[in-house]
């Protein structure tokens, strides 16, 4: 398998070609970004941190029947993955009241919902992915309703996966960001799996060890996103 020209380079990602037209390398960068690139920085060894914390995800997410974009690590930053055609559609799913839905609510973060929320964006840094729902996915073509009901089906599902997961290791899953695709006609889980997409909490002392850490000027960033892939390589893939 051989390296081929670059395809895309995102906020924390670049994606390469292969000589297999199935396949891509996705590259994980030290850059961090927040509020729509308003804020820039750098995590140091982020990048490596969030292919680790990826690669177990997906893996887990497999053997519990979810299908993935991920084939394999390749090295320290970089995974093979299958090529898709993303969906425009950033699913978050939400089992704690945070971030823009506490604003939207008008409530304190930290409360519990008392089922998951599943919620849609619209996948667009000039807009700065804005809220839409099922009716403006279907008019705008952007995917059909039965492929959105395969999606929400399986983020739920990945949701229920992961909350059990993090549970396991001392971790509570507050909310997270997920991203499908089209591989050979299948909607596939695609992007990264890391504390750059998802808010983890510590279970015992509610410190946050995620991407808030850089949003809000914590510190301890490293060190957090350090203790996840800790955390996540002590729990492993089963
Ligand atoms: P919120 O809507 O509260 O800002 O974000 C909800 C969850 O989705 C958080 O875990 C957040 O990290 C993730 N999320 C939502 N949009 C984005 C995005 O554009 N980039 C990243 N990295 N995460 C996002």
């Amino acid at each position: 398998m051989e390296k081929r020209e670059k395809l895309y380079e995102g906020k924390a990602k670049i994606l390469y070609a292969t000589d297999d037209p199935n396949l891509i390398i996705q590259y994980f960068k030290d850059d961090a970004t927040a509020f729509n690139a308003e804020k820039k920085g750098t995590i140091i060894n982020k990048g490596i941190m969030n292919n680790r914390t990826s690669e177990i995800i997906f893996n887990f997410l497999e053997n519990h029947g979810v299908p993935t974009h991920f084939v394999k690590k390749l090295n320290d930053r970089e995974m093979l993955c299958k090529k898709v055609q993303i969906i425009p559609v950033e699913v978050i799913t939400r089992n704690i009241v945070a971030g823009s839905l506490a604003k939207r609510l008008g409530s304190e973060e930290g409360v519990p919902l008392a089922k998951p929320v599943v919620e849609h964006c619209y996948k667009s840094d000039a807009l700065g992915d804005p809220f839409i729902n099922i009716y403006h996915i279907d008019a705008m073509g952007w995917a059909t309703r039965e492929q959105m009901a395969t999606i929400d089906e399986l983020s739920l599902k990945i949701n229920a996966l992961l909350v059990n997961y993090y549970r396991d290791i001392n971790i509570k899953l507050v909310d997270m960001k997920l991203e499908f695709g089209v591989h050979k006609g299948q909607i596939i889980l695609a992007d990264e799996m890391c504390p750059d997409t998802s808010r983890l909490w510590d279970a015992t002392t509610n410190e946050k060890m995620d991407k808030d850490r850089f949003r809000r000027d914590l510190g301890k960033i490293e060190e957090s996103y350090a203790e996840v892939v800790r955390r996540i390589e002590s729990r492993g893939n089963k």
